[in-house]
């Protein structure tokens, strides 16, 4: 029998030191490996299914808004980049060129995308006239380049997968709008398919996307205490439009600059729910993004194989008509090394068959997120694992949403937030002024960053945390990943 590579026995414990645990079970579960280029990761089947669910769900709500789906080149000429000013200034520090094609010098460097606003609008300037041309609604899936110095999987890679929607519209308010709505599918996401509760908001100037208007955001919050940016959607005002000029002719026959959004989720967000959910045993996959809700692990004994068999054959025909199962009969493999491997794969069910299930009609269930086994009854057993599933699914979002209130504390004191984001960080609410001078010196001084100005805020009576002038906006305040 093979010896299982990696035993939930040598994976650290969650708690103890949280980087280790995640590295360990990226490996263990195999989700990821690292790649020969310093920073990129190769994404290994388990991996890359989940992303494939995220993409399924995902793209169906995209497209529920009226946008569409297309592909943009991975190239980008540099001057394409450097005609918004403060957007090439946000990105040079981060930017792969390309000097040399073809065995020869380029006459102009090609920039790697690090997103695809500049070829995008360049083309948008080509096939917008007239207000009959708007709304322009699009969203590519690809991959992008930024060049970071600390990597780390999943998190912070040189390369990372993700969806990128861009609009035009006649109006601010329709852009508005869009923003908005935009941020409602990552709700949306997050909530029925992560299982996460996150907070979302407004992002001050020095948070805000590079080049863009207004930022709002939905973050989650890692089991450090750590905040973590899942998706963003950017109000792009006119700044994008003036510097390709793409402009239409409105109802009237005047010429105006279009209004423009964009917003992403990337894998990024998945390294978040994986950190989150997963325990000491390795990962939990929310039922809903889980590539495999139900693996069924068979115990054959002599004589009886036939048998159990043909109840698991009639099993799968039951429950493949709605849920996503597999059985794993390796005879290379013993049972118990499977029920470790996908443990560690983080399968929300496993059901294991034996004689005595068959003979008395019903099944041993193991429940990933709660480590419990119960028998269930054959008979119905679809639709009482179906019920289990949403259980899960429910349970892990509460779970989510109890962390983010027990971590999230409301500070007045500055010598106060300097130690708990030395100690414990989390979520810390407290005034700001709104001078960027007070938002950098916080940052030096305890590595926290203003996270997001909450949008139903209301205004109090308050002094800034840093400076003691009067404020009147509690802010969220934490480190970030
Ligand atoms: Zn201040």
């Amino acid at each position: 029998m093979t010896k299982a590579k990696f035993s939930k026995k040598q994976l650290p414990r969650k708690k103890d030191d949280l980087s280790a645990w995640f590295l360990a079970v990226v490996q263990a579960a195999e989700l990821a490996d690292y790649a020969p280029v310093r920073g990129t990761m190769v994404f290994r089947p388990w991996g890359y299914a989940l992303w494939e669910r995220v993409q399924e769900s995902l793209d169906k709500l995209i497209k529920g808004m009226g946008v569409e789906n297309t592909y943009f080149p991975l190239f980008i000429p540099l001057s394409l980049l450097e005609k918004e000013k403060s957007h090439v200034e946000g990105f040079a520090p981060e930017l792969a060129v390309v000097t040399h094609g073809g065995g020869e010098k380029l006459a102009e460097p090609l920039v790697v995308r690090p997103t695809s606003e500049t070829i995008m609008y360049a083309m948008f300037a080509k096939w917008i006239k007239s207000w009959r041309d708007l709304p322009l609604k699009i969203n590519q899936w690809c991959n992008v380049v930024r060049w970071e110095k600390r990597t780390y999987p999943f998190l912070r890679t040189t390369e990372f997968l993700w969806q990128e929607g861009h609009t035009a519209h006649a109006t601010h308010e329709e852009a508005e709008e869009q923003v908005r709505e935009a941020l409602a599918v990552y709700e949306k996401e997050f909530a029925e398919y992560f299982a996460l509760a996150g907070i979302t908001g407004i992002k001050s100037e020095a948070e805000k996307f590079a080049g863009g208007l207004k930022t709002t955001c939905f973050e989650v919050l890692l089991p450090d205490g750590r905040a973590l940016q899942a998706a963003t959607s950017h109000d792009l005002g006119q700044n994008f439009a003036r510097a390709f000029e793409v402009k239409f002719q409105n109802q009237v026959g005047e010429e105006e600059f279009v209004w423009q959004t964009s917003w992403g989720l990337s894998t990024r967000a998945l390294g978040g729910m994986l950190m989150i959910h997963g325990d000491d045993q390795g990962l939990f996959l929310p039922p809903a993004l889980a590539p495999l809700q139900v693996i069924i692990v068979p115990i054959f004994s002599e004589g009886e194989k036939s048998v159990i068999e043909e109840y698991l054959r009639q099993l799968v025909r039951e429950l493949e008509a709605e849920l996503r199962v597999r059985v794993d009969d390796r005879s290379s493999h013993t049972p118990g090394w499977k029920f470790n491997y996908w443990e560690v794969k983080g399968v929300p069910l496993r059901l294991e068959i034996g004689r005595r299930e068959v003979e008395e009609e019903k099944v041993l269930l193991f429940r990933r997120d709660t480590l419990e086994k119960e028998y269930l009854p054959r008979r119905g057993i679809k639709e009482q694992l179906k019920t289990i599933l949403g259980d899960q699914m429910q349970q892990a979002r509460e779970r989510s949403r109890r962390f983010i209130e027990k971590q999230t504390r409301e500070v007045n004191d500055y010598q106060e937030f300097k130690e708990i984001m030395a100690e414990e960080r989390g979520l810390i609410r407290a005034f700001w002024c709104g001078n960027p001078d007070c938002e950098a010196q916080i940052k030096t001084e305890t590595k926290a960053t203003t996270r997001c100005r909450p949008f139903a805020l209301e205004k109090e009576k308050g002094h800034c945390i840093y400076c003691r002038q009067p404020a009147q906006e509690r802010w969220y305040f934490a480190q970030a990943y």
